[in-house]
């Protein structure tokens, strides 16, 4: 593991970037408050989901789940409905089991401090991180994924440590002055200008104390990014105009846990045919190849006349738009 350069490149004057924020931050919803229900829902939901997916998700949540009681006395398969599109359904289990403990040992107020966000499923350093920033406006940086490649950047160390990148950030925040518009702003720059397939710097605020300014090479990056997995699956398509389709629930750990499907099948090999639908998870690419059977179904599960009332995953809603009459 490689340690950063001593001594590191000068940090760019906080000015610059909090400037930046101030004339060129997207408006979002989330960063119209300092609730911490309303945030702490956000930052789960903008992990590994883009803004443009979420946004829509967002408001309707509070319209599902407008306290943190209400959420934590609702159903998971509610919780998981509710959740449908966002992906990766481990963190609407994360956060409804967090609720449940939010109620049960604070009395339904979420946790004021780092180290008591810290307790809650699904909350990790970096997203304690932002909310106490956001809500109470203390010095804890984020480093989630586009905050990372932005300090790699500017220091031009594709290898350095989490360890190295939390010193650095934590040494950005404390001497910004403005900690969680820092943070906002250091997530809104890897967002936009330093993106992972494009860094725009010409039109990036701290260009003049960036070691990488224009010399990044995207295409070399993501090519060392962890290569995508294809699997082959073949999903059996049992329906019936008077029952309808017939899913099963996924099992609790793997893909898609505990969300609602077709019978699904994994192929050893990749099948001659062309799948369906193609499904683009973070570190897979599902190739979804349909069967048609006119039997009876076998195992768990049960017939849906309506998916409605079904935590399907998006893979799927695509797949039977594609080849099922429901
Ligand atoms: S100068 Fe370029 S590489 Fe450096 S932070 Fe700005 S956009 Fe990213």
């Amino acid at each position: 593991m490689t340690a950063l350069l001593q001594p590191a490149p000068p940090l760019p004057a906080p000015v610059l970037l909090l400037g930046w924020y101030a004339l060129h931050a997207r408006k979002l919803p989330w960063r119209q408050t300092t609730e911490p229900y309303r945030i702490w829902i956000s930052e789960i939901m903008l992990q590994q989901t883009q803004v443009k997916t979420v946004l829509p998700r967002y408001l309707e949540w509070f319209a599902t789940f407008p306290t943190i009681e209400a959420l934590a006395a609702a159903a998971t398969d509610d919780v998981l409905k509710a959740w449908e599109g966002l992906g990766y359904y481990r963190r609407a289990r994360f956060i409804h089991r967090a609720a449940q403990l939010i109620v049960a040992d604070c009395a339904g107020r979420f946790p004021q401090s780092f180290d008591g966000m810290m307790q809650l499923p699904g909350i990790g350093r970096s997203t304690a991180g932002a909310i106490s920033s956001f809500c109470f406006n203390t010095a804890t940086p984020v480093l989630d994924g586009n905050v990372k490649r932005v300090l790699k950047r500017w220091v031009a160390q594709p290898e350095a440590t989490d360890k190295a990148l939390w010193l650095l950030a934590q040494q950005a925040i404390e001497t910004s002055g403005e900690p969680a518009t820092w943070n906002q702003a250091m997530m809104e720059l890897g967002a936009t200008a330093c993106s992972a397939r494009s860094a725009d710097c010409s039109a990036c605020p701290v260009n003049a104390f960036c070691a990488s300014a224009f010399q990044v090479d995207t295409a070399s990056e993501l090519r060392k990014q962890t290569p995508v997995l294809n699997v082959y699956w073949q999903v059996e398509l049992f329906t019936c105009p008077e029952r309808g389709i017939w899913l099963s629930r996924r099992p609790d750990t793997g893909i898609w846990a505990g969300l609602w499907t077709p019978p699904i099948t994994e192929l050893g090999c990749q099948p001659d045919a062309e799948p369906a639908h193609v499904h683009l998870l973070t570190h897979r690419r599902l190739h979804l190849y349909p069967v048609e059977s006119a039997q009876e179904p076998a195992g768990e599960g049960r017939w849906v006349r309506s998916i409605e009332g079904y935590a399907l995953p998006t893979g799927i809603h695509r797949l039977l738009d594609k080849v099922v009459l429901i």
